[in-house]
């Protein structure tokens, strides 16, 4: 395969994974395993820890890509390693956005800002908005709904 090839499956896996987190997010996260998410709703249950039950995701999460690498290296296979770097580019944006940019978990950058990065502020907000494991929106992270992207999103969220 050519370089173009292995660009492209890397660029192919980082789309499937913004749906992959979201099914997992909205089906599993909210679903058997909202024992682990709880404590990312609800700080209550975290008991001023810095580390989350919810972190535990991290690991989970990279078991795929640890597996992509290992397979990819060790077989004909070298086109699952692509798969693998693409998991993990996505794992850091995610980490990037989500903990550090949304959460600031880190005071490492405030500086972002644009229509598109409000647009991710308020997306995700608004699935913070329940700490429920039932009637949440928004599960995605990166691909987000036209309807947050207006600047009085929020107010008409009030109003209703
Ligand atoms: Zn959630
Ligand atoms: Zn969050």
């Amino acid at each position: 395969m050519t370089v173009a090839w292995y660009a492209f499956i890397v660029v192919i896996t980082f789309c499937v994974m913004e749906f992959m987190a979201w099914f997992a997010h909205k089906y599993i996260m909210h679903g058997w395993l909202w024992g682990w998410h709880r404590d990312h709703h609800d700080p209550q249950y975290k008991e001023g820890q810095f580390f989350e039950k919810n972190d535990l995701f991290f690991l989970v999460f990279a078991i795929p890509s640890a597996t992509a690498y290992i397979v990819g290296l060790a077989t004909p296979h070298l086109w699952l390693l692509f798969v693998g770097i693409g998991i993990s580019i996505y794992g850091l944006i995610y980490f990037l956005i989500h903990d550090v940019y949304i959460h600031r978990r880190f005071k490492w950058f405030k500086q972002l800002d644009s229509r598109y990065s409000r647009a991710i502020l308020r997306a995700h907000g608004s699935h913070h908005s329940k700490k429920t494991k039932e009637d949440c929106e928004s599960f995605g992270l990166l691909f987000v709904h036209p309807r947050y992207f207006s600047e009085d999103y929020k107010m008409s969220r009030k109003k209703t």
